[in-house]
């Protein structure tokens, strides 16, 4: 049975946000999935919050394609916010080049971590015109209203179903709140959709006035624009559920009403040491800070490891089980043809435990377990087998986005493990020695060759300084068949 048969098998079960259960995927489109999944406010360097965020949902895509789904996948730029206005008052740089830079930094970043790009990258800034329609459909619906001061507030209290998605209720979240100095709603709970122009922000046209979006009513607007009313999954993290996800489904049901999204998902926290990450802790690492140390496979593994609802406990130690662990799958890749053929049954276990909530955690499980099958078939002689289940692997890998390098070359690359990764936690340095310092492959081949000239003279005592000089170094020689092989240690 190939692939493309894959989806008629059984159904994929996601646990929804809005209902707390595992529901059925059922695309209102057959055979089509529209996924919309929150991006980044570009204005500084993306971490590893949004790395998990953002690996867990490209798992998401790429399994439902390889089940055999269209995927359209739809991820925004927040491209004007206070955050980002106030970043480039303070480096003096324009909002366009501050924003312009960090959508570069941000894309390199996450081509580094392997991740699919998105069919769609909708801006906030090009999408003014779908932003200004769908408040005006909601001031025209009764659920927005125009404050005296130009802002257009949301009216929380005319939406009976808001709270339904983070399970909070307005007569609680009323409690202690009030309306701070400056906004002019009628309720603490209301929110802003437009926010009127003050001297050197950025501003658009509207019929309310110079002004720009609030941030929540982008992503109704965009998703919208992008995939229709109704589409079928909506993602990000579980910082997002409230108030983002629950003040976007109160604005798009209000503007278009219509149902808006049928499975909420969202990814669990990152912690640092068993705390949360923030800036102020010390305990904050970007992408790139994490890349200098270790590599994206090393970090996709890892994070990949955990079933995406858990919480996350970042700390170097994993990462270096998460290294060893693709030592060991690399390891047993090597060396062995793999088919045009893979094994039935691995795939078929790995679909059965990704159907039930994209369980990545057990799909790494059969992933382990196919590979000890194959040294298992590769000791007993059994080309034909273990050529199977090392197409198997591959394709599993495919799905994660894992081990597509070249075995050989994984082992022999000089490692960015290389020398010493620092992370810092709690603000000291914590610096761990990953990996030896990298000699080229070509250096390692040229003593390798002195080597075998002094075994061919018979000075064994040369022979065996090179080979630890080479250990020291971290490069470990294997000896078969009149044959010398290496590999980083
Ligand atoms: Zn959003």
């Amino acid at each position: 049975m190939g692939v493309k048969d894959r989806k008629t098998l059984t159904m994929i079960m996601i646990h929804n946000s809005l209902t707390g259960s595992k529901e059925e995927l059922k695309p209102i489109e057959p055979g089509h999935v529209r996924m919309y999944v929150c991006g980044i406010t570009v204005y500084d360097y993306c971490h590893i919050g949004h790395a998990r965020a953002q690996l867990v949902f490209d798992v998401v895509a790429r399994y439902l394609r390889w089940r055999g789904y269209r995927v359209t996948y739809v991820r925004n730029i927040t491209d004007v916010d206070d955050k980002i206005i106030r970043r480039a008052g303070e480096s003096g740089e324009s909002i366009d080049a501050l924003t312009e830079r960090f959508i570069r930094l941000m894309h390199e970043d996450f081509d580094a971590l392997g991740l699919v790009r998105p069919d769609l990258e909708p801006r906030a800034t090009e999408h003014m015109d779908q932003i200004v329609g769908m408040i005006g459909a909601l001031i025209e619906s009764g659920h927005a209203y125009v404050a005296g001061n130009g802002d257009v507030y949301y009216q929380v209290a005319s939406f009976p179903a808001y709270g339904r998605l983070s399970g909070k209720r307005p007569e609680e979240l009323r409690v202690g709140a009030r309306v701070e100095v400056g906004e002019a709603k009628r309720d603490p709970l209301d929110f802003a959709l437009w926010k009127s122009a003050k001297p050197g922000e950025p501003s658009w046209d509207s019929p309310w006035g110079q002004g720009r979006p609030g941030w929540h009513i982008e992503c109704s607007a965009m998703s919208t624009a992008a995939l229709g009313n109704h589409f079928d999954i909506h993602g990000g993290g579980m910082d997002l559920k409230f108030p983002h996800h629950e003040n976007e489904i109160a604005q798009s049901c209000g503007a278009t009403h219509e149902a808006f999204v049928n499975i909420w998902m969202h990814n669990g926290f990152v912690q640092v040491a068993d705390e949360k990450m923030s800036k102020s802790l010390g305990n904050f690492f970007t992408i790139r800070e994490v890349l200098q140390g270790h590599r994206a496979e090393v970090v996709r593994y890892f994070v990949l490891s955990r079933h995406y609802r858990s919480p996350m406990n970042f700390t170097e130690d994993e990462l270096v089980k998460a290294r060893a662990a693709l030592d060991g799958l690399y390891t047993a890749l090597r060396g062995v043809e793999a088919g045009a053929d893979p094994d039935e049954i691995a795939l078929e276990r790995f679909r059965q435990v990704m159907d039930d909530d994209f369980n990545t955690a057990e799909g790494f499980a059969v992933l382990q377990g196919t590979a000890s099958d194959l040294n298992k078939a590769r000791n007993a002689g059994d080309d034909g087998r273990a050529a199977a289940l090392a197409a198997a692997i591959l394709e599993i890998g495919g799905v994660l986005g894992l081990l597509q390098e070249d075995p050989e070359a994984w082992f022999k690359r000089v490692s960015v493990e290389a020398g010493k990764a620092s992370l810092r936690v709690h603000g000291h340095p914590t610096t761990v020695e990953v990996g030896p310092d990298g000699l080229s492959p070509e250096q390692i081949e040229a003593r390798i060759e002195a080597r075998n000239d002094a075994r061919r003279n018979k000075d064994w005592a040369e022979a065996d300084r090179i080979r630890e000089e080479l250990a020291a170094a971290g490069v470990i020689l294997e000896d078969a068949s009149g044959k010398t092989d290496w590999r980083r240690g």
